[in-house]
């Protein structure tokens, strides 16, 4: 039987999807709807989904609340078994669940089908497991025994930005969950659709009623009112560095917990004595989903003396790249996800064109689709000077820039020179540089001579305005308990 059934519903690419909230272990729809439209085709209206209020996000958070202590009383191995199902069930729906993110959001289908999906399923059995497995830490001093145990938090809302955001919602929701924490699960208005499934399969996964919730709506209505809601213990955000600071506000007033996994301007740094050959290749990469990855190396920091060779096997690589349909296999860009968001992109360029920065390649939407398409040429930027905005801010789109150093500490220098520190990406066949940069370069996570590749447990976060805390195995499972010092005077119990 499909899971994927109850409330009001619209066919996406074969699948029914709901359009209502998930609160309760119920659907429940707002009288109020936004339009959610396909980035293929911007004319494909998929669905009117529920445009959550207040009301809504009160309704939500009061599921969580009543639900949370018989989810808590669970135990992590109650919770791991129900989690495993969930994981099973997200495994079996692949193909559904990249029919319908393809559609909302655009990325390529067959990594949908071969990567990131699944990802979704590997978090919620490696939190279940981690959090099961847990091994409290013991000793003894002073004439008592000391344990340090975690405590289930409570209620927890996660808010998750449109790119990716079934992936990225697990990624938050796997670890809460496991923790013993209820969730209220507040996806992106421009993607909302893969994350109503997620509703499903874990209401047939047995995830009892009101431990996880979904809400939709726009940010500032259902999510301003949902972060503002005394009653939660966490808040869990992914996101832009602008809303982080509203949220930051709610989270401030009543002193909640949060963690904020923001933008992104990552250095991609190629040393003259590296597989040149495979930087370019990998730098090339970065167009990739169209640029819509926080992670993204974009700022190819070059080492003068390779400048022109590093360029022409760049060039080279990027004349590969087929911009067309995210479910054809041949295509290697997919359009971006909305008008507003290439508007912005192109005003980017725009306006480096008008400060002097040169445009190396691309500078203009494609012709794809026509006057509606939403494909930008991968483009390439030198820019006039480090303080350029295409070097400071993030662009989030598939515009990269390009400029050389002279040596080690210069390369540094610029790595470092943005507000930003999610990521970096260094090239080099030298251990020790690789071992300096690692150190030397401001960021959360350092990839060497490789990029995107994770073990769940490392920690995930970033550094300056690319955000606050850090999530990933047991720091995420950290984040989402409330650690408790407990002792016992040794000789008085037995
Ligand atoms: P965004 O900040 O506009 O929105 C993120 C989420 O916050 C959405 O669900 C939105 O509805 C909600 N929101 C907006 N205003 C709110 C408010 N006042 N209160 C509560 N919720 C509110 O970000 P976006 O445009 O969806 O995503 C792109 C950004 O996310 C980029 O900066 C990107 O780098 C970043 N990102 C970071 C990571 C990471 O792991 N560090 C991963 C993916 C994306």
């Amino acid at each position: 039987m499909s899971p994927f059934v109850g409330g009001n519903r619209v066919d996406v690419g074969g699948v029914s999807v709901s359009t209502d909230h998930y609160i309760g272990g119920e659907r429940v729809a707002s009288p109020f709807t936004f339009e959610d439209r396909s980035p293929l085709d911007w004319s494909v209206l998929l669905a009117d989904v529920s445009r959550g209020d207040a009301q809504t996000a009160h309704l939500a958070v009061q599921a969580a609340h009543d639900a949370f202590p018989a989810w808590a009383a669970l135990g992590a191995a109650g919770r791991a078994e129900i989690m495993h199902r969930l994981a099973d069930l997200i495994d079996e729906h692949v193909p559904s669940l990249a029919a319908v993110e393809c559609l909302d959001m655009a990325m390529l289908e067959e990594s949908l089908r071969l990567r990131v999906l699944a990802r979704g399923a590997r978090n919620f059995r490696a939190y279940a497991d981690l959090a099961r497995d847990y091994e409290e830490r013991v000793w003894s001093s002073n004439g008592t025994a000391n344990r340090v145990i975690r405590m289930p938090a409570g209620p927890t809302a996660v808010i998750t930005p449109w790119n990716a955001p079934f992936m990225l919602s697990t990624w938050k929701c796997a670890p809460a969950l496991a923790a013993g924490n209820t969730v209220v699960l507040k996806p992106a208005e421009w993607s909302p659709l893969s994350c109503s499934l997620l509703a499903d399969l874990a209401h047939a996964a047995g995830v009892p009623a009101g431990v996880f919730n979904v809400v939709q709506g726009i940010g500032e209505e259902v999510g301003a009112a949902l972060v503002h809601d005394p009653r939660l213990t966490r808040i869990s955000f992914t996101g832009s560095p602008e809303t982080a600071r509203h949220i930051g506000v709610a989270a401030a007033k009543n002193i909640v917990p949060f963690t904020a996994e923001l933008g992104g301007k990552g250095p991609f740094v190629v040393f003259a004595d590296c597989n040149l050959e495979a930087a370019a290749r990998k730098a090339a990469g970065q167009f990739d989903d169209s640029g819509q990855v926080c992670l993204a190396g974009t700022r190819l920091l070059v080492e003068a003396r390779v400048r022109d060779e590093f360029l022409r096997m760049f060039h080279s690589f990027a004349d590969q790249h087929v911009l067309g349909d995210s479910r054809e296999a041949a295509t290697t860009i997919s359009p971006m996800i909305h008008p507003d968001h290439v508007a912005s992109v192109a005003g980017f360029v725009d306006r480096a064109r008008a400060h002097g920065d040169t445009i190396l390649r691309g500078g203009t939407r494609s012709p794809l689709g026509g006057a509606d398409g939403l494909w930008y040429e991968p483009t390439l930027i030198e820019p006039a000077s480090n303080d350029s905005e295409v070097v400071q801010s993030e662009i989030f789109g598939p515009v990269l820039t390009f400029q050389t150093f002279t040596d080690e500490a210069d390369a540094i220098r610029l790595a470092n020179s943005t507000a930003y520190g999610l990521s970096a990406i260094v090239y080099t066949g030298s251990q020790p540089r690789a071992e300096r940069m690692g150190r030397a370069v401001r960021a959360g996570t350092v990839w060497t001579n490789c990029f995107l590749v994770r073990d769940l447990t490392a920690p995930f976060g970033g550094c300056g305005i690319s955000g606050i805390g850090r999530e990933g195995g047991d720091y995420a499972l950290d984040f989402y308990s409330d650690l408790k010092m407990f002792q016992v005077l040794e000789g008085t119990t037995a």
